[in-house]
């Protein structure tokens, strides 16, 4: 088959590696487009030539862009996926064997690459398009370090600068992190620093905080706008993030027809909304033609539950309220979570896209602790071998108690879910489990309030 040939729409097209050649952008088929980004200051939604000092052009087009239904993927970002994709998709028989289920359980492995996690699908693919318009360097931010790390990768590839602004506390409990993004040869600044004026101002109201991501960001975007020939990228929550990771849903939609075999229930853990939204967006395009159905779960924490107990409305994405306001569903900007091990969860808004199609109901999201969580984690581990990140086994915990279901009815079902990563820098956490001492906090109603009351009025009037 002709690489580009687009006269099948929906088919995917692989190359002779198996290896898709176009991601797919679910707008296209949304009949409810995602809000747009907005400013913060009238309401207007922002355009190209406002978005082009902060990020990069090419990103930027692919951001607004709700009606071009695949974007090829470049030829030196190809190159570069043959690193590692596709990415196996695995029958998880010796999970099956110990729950004694019925149930055909399917995992995608996004973890076979150094840096852990899926988010290099959508890093290099950022650092190709600020290397073809010139740029000299990127900045973000990382919590957990995945992103970072992930980044830091991309850019040595294409010999960027990169900047990162890691949250303080990971900086500090999570030094191999660090050390493996400066490796890569990334420039770690703990967040809120004094490098930048947003950072100071933090600083100076809450002397001694040990960061947040949204702060984090904040910082992040200040460097990126104040250095020449610097843009600011981020890791998930944006649309062209969903677009990169759509490459893990056409991935495994492909192996699934390979196989013959269709998957009844798909699940993904859900921080910002990227991998979720990578994984199950090929698969919510049938829904949303109407030639398939799937059942549809996103797994958040209940210490962070931004769907199921936030609000669909226009906020911050940042702590310093500097960004773009983006419609998502919120627990405030300011809502800081209850220390929760699955760092790349604890954020306190969702991808538009998944907002929209949540508010929509084309798929459900459950709440789970973090206990059960690390239960399904071990189980997983001692089973099927692989340790799996703290964010990955949110959507262990939910296939596995899907596939307990199937036990009781006898059903057969075909339970399919996203591995996003590895969890070898997570052991401080699986020390707390291992030792009895881990507990679950989940916000009062209170706290829950008390974040919704300082959403912005911009956009929510
Ligand atoms: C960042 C991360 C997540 C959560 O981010 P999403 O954008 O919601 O996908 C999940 N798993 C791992 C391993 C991560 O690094």
């Amino acid at each position: 088959m002709a690489r580009n040939d687009k006269s099948i729409p929906y088919k995917t097209y692989l190359d002779e590696n198996e290896i898709p050649r176009q991601w797919y952008n679910v707008r296209a088929d949304m009949k409810n487009k995602p809000a747009p980004l907005i400013s913060p200051a009238d309401g207007h939604a922002l355009t190209l030539e406002e978005m082009n000092p902060i990020f990069c052009e090419e990103l930027n087009k692919q951001e607004l862009d709700n009606d071009t239904r695949f974007f090829d993927i470049p030829e030196s970002v190809v190159d570069f996926y043959k690193m590692y994709r596709p990415s196996p998709l695995v029958r998880a028989y010796f999970l099956e064997k110990v729950l004694g289920t019925p149930a055909k359980i399917y995992y995608k492995f996004e973890g076979n690459n150094t840096s852990g996690s899926h988010k290099l699908n959508s890093a290099i693919a950022q650092a190709y398009y600020a290397k073809a318009q010139g740029l000299k360097g990127v900045t973000t931010e990382t919590g957990a370090g995945q992103w970072g790390t992930a980044l830091s990768m991309a850019c040595a590839y294409y010999d960027l600068d990169c900047k990162v602004y890691m949250v303080k506390v990971s900086y500090e409990q999570k030094p191999f992190r660090r050390e493996v993004m400066r490796t890569y040869g990334a420039n770690v600044t703990p967040s809120p620093s004094n490098t930048t004026q947003v950072g100071k101002k933090i600083l100076a109201e809450h002397p001694g905080t040990t960061g947040s991501l949204g702060c984090a960001i904040s910082e992040a975007v200040e460097a990126a706008v104040t250095t020449p020939g610097y843009r600011y990228v981020l890791g998930s929550v944006l649309n062209q993030v969903l677009l990169h990771q759509s490459i893990i849903g056409l991935e495994t939609k492909a192996a699934f027809e390979k196989l013959g075999v269709k998957p009844d229930i798909l699940i993904g853990c859900a921080g910002g909304g990227s991998n979720l939204g990578g994984f199950a967006s090929p698969f919510i395009g049938e829904i949303l033609r109407g030639e398939n159905n799937y059942e549809i779960i996103g797994v958040e924490p209940a210490s962070c539950p931004s769907f199921t107990r936030g609000k669909f409305a226009y906020d911050f994405c940042d702590t310093g309220m500097i960004c773009p306001l983006a419609k998502m569903y919120t627990l405030g900007s300011q809502f800081i979570p209850s220390a929760n091990h699955a760092g790349g969860l604890r954020f306190h808004g969702i991808s538009p896209i998944l907002a929209q199609l949540y508010a929509d109901k084309v798929f459900s999201v459950r709440a789970v602790e973090q206990t059960s969580v690390f239960e399904a984690a071990e189980m997983f581990a001692r089973s099927e071998g692989i340790l799996p990140a703290p964010e990955s086994s949110h959507a262990i915990r939910v296939a596995i108690d899907e596939a307990l279901k199937c036990k009781e009815t006898g059903e057969e079902k075909v339970i399919a879910f996203n591995l996003t990563g590895t969890g070898y820098f997570d052991l401080v956490a699986y020390e707390q489990y291992n030792n009895g001492t881990m507990t679950d906090t989940i916000p009062t109603d209170e706290d829950i309030a008390r974040g919704l009351a300082l959403l912005p009025k911009v956009g929510n009037e």
